[in-house]
């Protein structure tokens, strides 16, 4: 089945005790059993709920995926991954990743004994002297956020499977739409649904997609037994927006497309970073593992000035200054003290994160009033 169809079908069958064509919102916690431990699969509702079932089949499908197993959040979603690790473990991720993760492995998870290497990763070999007996996971993040620079997901995940490591990658920024890095040798996809997959902006929710029976039986023990599941309302909500994931994408992708060719052709403009163009240094492995480049663009002015950048960000009408992305209204913000200010400012001017970079979420309007926007802000400044 063809990705577009999968979207509007998979996991959703007609409600069995009405035929509603809709998967119904099951505003439950509990379930009637016929007699002790009797009962359709449903007992409590943060085991389980068929609202959330359809949901999982969902996205399972879309990544290509046996089974998938949905989180309040996609810190939630993260956080079950790395509980699957033991104090003496090591974890080797990429140095230009999304704030909370950082945030969560440095602050949380480190107090706990394991043990993260942050690299370059735009180089899969930059991995190999990191690797030890204790190396349990390969967390990658691709295209990364917020400078787009592409990981070579199949290349890394071979270095990793010769050395026994596990290998997750967080898909929110291409979608399954643009990438499955299932079928490029990753063993978990991660997803803040509340970006793509569900698209409104109306949503906080978090995804995990494997083949592996055993390491779903073990991550919905721990969702399970911590709790982070979503409900029924939110399940109902994701449904319905990856109805249109693939239409909503097509037009990310010809905006994204439109708008950073016109900043890349700007005066006024220094550096934009968005893996379409020829001169990307990673371009030509985001070809090979995305279907298209997506909405997603990053760039600074010319003189990199962060009061004109801040200038430039009160300027705008059409994009709204706020956190997130993936919605279909499109979105500017500054990274430095919005999405990734829970990192350390040293660092982030190491890994080329400075402070007058502002990102963009490419929304599904018309190109044309998004650049006329862009156009008369650029002119503020
Ligand atoms: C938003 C985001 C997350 C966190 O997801 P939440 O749903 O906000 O918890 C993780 N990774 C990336 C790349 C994100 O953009």
């Amino acid at each position: 089945m063809k990705f577009g169809t999968k979207a509007v079908h998979a996991g959703v069958e007609p409600d069995p005790s009405t035929g509603a064509i809709m998967t119904p919102i099951y505003q439950t916690s509990t379930y009637v059993q016929e007699s002790p431990g009797k009962h359709k699969g449903y007992a409590y509702a943060r085991g389980a709920n068929p609202t959330r079932n359809a949901l999982q089949k969902s996205i399972a499908a879309l990544e290509n995926g046996k089974h998938g197993l949905c989180f309040s959040s996609g810190m939630g979603a993260t956080d079950a991954v790395i509980k699957l690790l033991s104090p003496g473990d090591e974890v080797i991720t990429s140095n230009d990743l999304y704030g909370g993760s950082y945030r969560m492995f440095k602050r949380v998870y480190e107090k706990f004994g394991i043990i993260f290497h942050f690299l370059d990763l735009t180089d899969a070999n930059n991995l190999i002297p990191y690797l030890n007996k204790n190396t349990k996971l390969l967390w990658l993040e691709t295209p990364s956020n917020p400078l787009m620079r592409i990981i070579d997901i199949e290349a890394c995940a071979t270095i990793a499977k010769k050395n026994n490591v596990r290998v997750a990658v967080d898909n929110t920024f291409a979608s399954p739409y643009l990438q499955n890095p299932l079928a490029l040798g990753a063993d978990i996809v991660m997803h803040s649904v509340t970006k793509y997959l569900s698209g409104h902006s109306d949503v906080i929710m978090g995804a995990l997609v494997v083949d592996d029976d055993q390491l779903l039986h073990d991550l919905a023990f721990i969702a399970n037994s911590c709790g982070a599941v979503p409900g029924p309302q939110d399940s109902f909500l994701v449904l319905r927006g990856i109805k249109t994931l693939h239409l909503r994408m097509e037009r990310h992708c010809q905006n994204g497309k439109k708008i950073a060719e016109f900043l890349k052709s700007h005066p006024k403009v220094g550096q934009v970073y968005w893996p379409g163009f020829l001169d990307h240094p990673n371009y030509s492995i985001a070809r090979k593992q995305m279907r298209d480049f997506g909405g997603m663009l990053s760039f600074t002015l010319k003189n990199d000035s962060p009061a004109k950048a801040t200038q430039l960000m009160e300027s705008v009408h059409l994009f709204s200054l706020a956190e997130s992305l993936g919605g279909v209204e499109s979105l500017i913000n500054h990274p430095a003290s919005m999405t990734h200010a829970s990192i350390p400012k040293e660092e982030r001017i190491k890994n080329g994160l400075s402070d007058s970079l502002i990102r963009l979420s490419i929304g599904i309007e018309d190109g044309e009033d998004l650049i006329d926007d862009l156009t008369n802000a650029l002119n503020k400044v």
